[in-house]
């Protein structure tokens, strides 16, 4: 149910992209998340939002978040702009002994339909 999407969902953005009742899409995703399939993504209020994790999509990106109406969208990073995550982060974590696994990298900022409701 996670799987196409561009974003991530609600759990009511899921509900009704399934037809599945609410309660039984928050004990799945529940489930889901336990069991490290799927990830919760934090948004700028609203309710929790819900996406595959890296590990069982294709693709690693990186999230925008709308402060104005908690929208995340999903944003994919030049090749050289992860490379210069990785190189950077690594090379200055690597003399404090820490190892990492991977980044999660979310910007914040608001969405174009929230930034053009202002001017
Ligand atoms: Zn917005
Ligand atoms: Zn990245």
């Amino acid at each position: 149910m996670l799987e196409h999407g561009e974003r991530p969902l609600t759990t009511e953005e899921v509900a009704a992209g399934s037809g599945v009742p609410v309660s039984t899409v928050y004990r799945n995703l529940a489930e889901l998340v336990d069991a490290g399939v799927v990830v919760r993504v934090a948004g700028a209020g609203g309710g929790d939002r819900h996406e595959l994790a890296e590990a069982f999509s294709e693709h690693h990106h990186h999230h925008l978040v709308c402060t104005e109406c908690g929208i995340v969208t999903d944003f994919t990073p030049s090749r050289q702009l992860e490379q210069l995550i990785e190189q950077e982060v690594g090379a200055l974590l690597a003399s404090e002994g820490f190892e990492v696994a991977h980044h999660v990298f979310d910007v914040r900022g608001r969405c174009r339909s929230c930034s053009s409701a202002r001017r």
